[in-house]
């Protein structure tokens, strides 16, 4: 299988080449969206400052060239940044950067849920040292959230508020739980999820990279399905729009990943876009003979649908 970039060959944006590894990352020059494929899963991704805010403190990642994706697995990332003077900003770029690590060699003997966990903790711990040697991003910060989509499986690690859904057969599912007071709130049964959304403190992440050494993060590992949408969201989609809007986007815009996602951006500017949005969407391609434009039902009724991908 060769990976191929079907439209964005400015891939370099944020860029920078990691030894041979490719990375994307949103900085004042990079691209604000794009699209590609890579082991025939198709990918789009897009960031928006939103309406409201100054700067974007979210940052996403989606690896390229370089690493061996047929091996080591397609990896895609969202952070979201906290902490003043552009200091959240840094912290999500840091973090997306440093998930590149997954890929290095020198991890490549642990278990890829391990080894995705473990590269979240180094960016908490790079994190951590930035804060320490620099009076000025103290209190920095960011969430992070990551998807790796290897042979027949899907590999998440998952610190904070940021959000990975499944879109599987015409249905939305939350493959994360948020890190945040309300979410907890909500868990106990103390909130319901509609207060959720409206509460005041609904800002108020309780897991972040960056806020200690010893950092736990969410590990989980599902099979992929054929014509699995999978969506990487930081809050600034999801704490805007609801998940039926969310899926009934995905749903609508099946085809097309890119229109997915800016659809999806799109709905949350119309919602006042009060936060930065920033969006991963990754397909896994439907089943042989599954019929175009029946989104969510590959293989059709009956066909659970399951595929092993090289
Ligand atoms: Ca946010």
């Amino acid at each position: 299988m060769t990976q191929s970039e079907r439209s964005d060959t400015g891939v370099t944006a944020g860029g920078a080449t990691k030894g041979d590894k490719m990375y994307l990352a949103t900085t004042p020059e990079a691209k604000q969206s794009g699209t590609l494929v890579l082991e025939t899963f198709e990918i789009a991704y897009r960031t928006d400052i939103g309406l409201i805010r100054q700067g974007n403190e979210d940052n996403y990642f989606v690896v390229g060239q370089g690493a061996d994706l047929k091996t080591q697995g397609v990896l895609v990332g969202v952070a979201d940044g906290m902490g003043g003077h552009n200091a959240g900003e840094v912290a999500s770029l840091v973090a997306v950067e440093t998930l590149a690590s997954y890929y290095d060699p020198a991890f490549l003997a642990l278990e890829p849920e391990e080894r995705l966990a473990d590269a979240v903790k180094r960016a908490n711990i790079r994190i951590l040292d930035l804060s320490n040697q620099n009076l000025d991003m103290q209190g920095l910060g960011t969430t992070l959230t990551a998807l790796c989509l290897k042979e027949s499986k899907a590999i998440v690690a998952h610190v904070g508020d940021c959000r990975i859904y499944l879109y599987r057969r015409g249905q939305l599912s939350q493959m994360t739980m948020d890190h945040s007071l309300v979410q907890e709130a909500v868990r106990e049964g103390i909130l319901t999820p509609e207060q959720a959304r409206v509460h005041p403190q609904r800002n108020i992440i309780t897991r972040a990279l960056g806020t200690q050494d010893d950092l736990e993060v969410d590990t989980l590992t599902l099979p992929i399905q054929a014509g699995d949408v999978y969506l990487l969201a930081s809050d600034g989609l999801h704490g805007l729009i609801e998940d039926f809007e969310i899926e009934d986007i995905i749903h609508q815009e099946y085809n097309n990943v890119d229109r997915i996602t800016e659809a999806l951006v799109q709905s949350a500017l119309a919602e006042g876009g009060n936060d930065n949005v920033t969006v991963v969407v990754v397909k896994v391609p439907q089943a042989e003979g599954a019929l175009d434009g029946e989104p969510g039902s590959p293989g059709g009724p009956g066909d659970d649908g399951d595929v092993t991908l090289p």
